[in-house]
């Protein structure tokens, strides 16, 4: 099926519409009429090789949010009409230890990503900054009736790779939670934090954000560069899920942890952290890393959302704005997802 899309033909060169095939639909597939494609920083990183060598030309995006139009002959679990999300991955061995805990996105074997890798068969994936899709119905997810599909799209990268370490490192009543970076992902930890019933701070670089980062559920607001506030945070913080997407000295940011307390990284910077081990060790410290969730977790998360009433705060764009709001993004200026209006692909 020809599918109009948006692409990066070379690393770092501007998207462009283009024309991809997706495949017949087998047994298990689902076809999907995309409405929204959110912008994830992921995005930016790969079609920039910023991460490593990547696959072009690329169509980037693993936030997508759209209609069932046609299933195959074994779907069970969804119908033409129904409202549906995919992320980050759409296909995993299913075999492994890690596969039959409901956790595929830490596979052995590598999950298919849904953009920039290859099936195990070895055809290429291309991603939601198109029209259409087709994924396995494993992959698929239920959008619940409260949330609308704009807001909705991010909730599949940003608020699934928040959501899993919040819960996996206990966020939730008398903990001390500090969101770093309020950007895609950060405006959903706030959130989902909130949402868990912790104390939220976010930890920023941008005195801006202050007057937002409240709004969306954080109880206080750290800036990086106020020495003072950083020296009267130090010694607090139960958790603290970093989203940084840039590399920064963590140094002073390791001294907020209490003693036993964890930071967990989810940002994923284009080059490797230098720091001392000794505030690590001093306080029994812990840095930790985690990658989206599982579908299981994933489809909580989505439950969780709608059941507390929250999703995404999104800015919708057309795909001709797409250059322009990669540019917004990796100068922080991206309140707090853009969206792309899939009808205009
Ligand atoms: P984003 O919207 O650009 O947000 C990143 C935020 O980091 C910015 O808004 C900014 O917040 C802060 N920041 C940026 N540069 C900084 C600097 N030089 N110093 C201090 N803070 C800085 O990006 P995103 O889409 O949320 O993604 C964040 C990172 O997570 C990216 O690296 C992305 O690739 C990665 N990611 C990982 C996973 C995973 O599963 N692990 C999933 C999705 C994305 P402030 O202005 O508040 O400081
Ligand atoms: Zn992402």
């Amino acid at each position: 099926m020809e599918t109009a899309a948006y692409a990066a033909m070379s690393a770092g060169a501007p998207l462009e519409p283009h024309t991809i095939e997706r495949r017949d639909l087998r047994p298990h597939d689902v076809l999907i009429d995309i409405k929204y494609s959110g912008i994830c920083h992921s995005d930016i990183h790969q079609a920039r090789e910023e991460w490593f060598t990547s696959i072009f030309p690329m169509v980037p995006g693993h936030e997508i949010a759209g209609i069932v139009s046609a299933v195959g002959s074994d779907v069970t679990d969804f119908k033409p009409g129904d409202r549906v999300g995919v992320g980050v991955f759409v296909g995993a061995c299913m075999e492994c230890d890690n596969c039959k805990r409901g956790l595929e996105n830490y596979c052995f074997k590598g999950f298919v990503p849904t953009y920039n890798g290859k099936d195990y068969e070895g055809t290429v994936m291309h991603g939601g900054y198109s029209s259409a899709i087709v994924v396995e119905d494993h992959y698929v997810l239920h959008i619940p009736d409260g949330i609308e599909l704009d807001v909705a799209a991010p909730l599949l990268c940003a608020g699934i790779t928040t959501y899993s370490p919040l819960r996996e490192w206990g966020a939730g009543p008398g903990k001390k939670v500090g969101i770093m970076g309020l950007g895609g992902l950060g405006h959903m930890g706030v959130k989902h934090a909130h949402a868990m019933g912790a104390e939220v701070t976010l930890i920023s670089h941008s005195p801006s954000k202050e007057e937002d980062a409240k709004r969306l559920g954080a109880d206080h607001f750290l800036l990086l560069s106020d020495k003072q506030a950083m020296k009267d945070n130090a010694m607090t913080f139960d958790l603290i899920v970093n989203t940084v997407s840039a590399p920064i000295d963590l140094n002073p940011v390791i001294n907020l942890l209490a003693t036993d307390g964890t930071m967990a990284y989810v940002g994923l910077p284009d080059k490797p952290l230098e720091m001392s081990i000794f505030p690590l060790n001093m306080q029994r410290r812990r840095i930790a890393g985690s990658n989206i969730g599982g579908i299981r977790e994933t489809q909580e998360m989505l439950d969780f959302c709608a059941e507390h009433g929250y999703a995404s705060d999104v800015e919708v764009i057309s795909a001709d704005q797409i250059n322009e709001a990669w540019e917004r993004v990796v100068n922080s200026d991206v309140r707090y997802r853009f969206v792309i209006d899939a009808s205009t692909f």
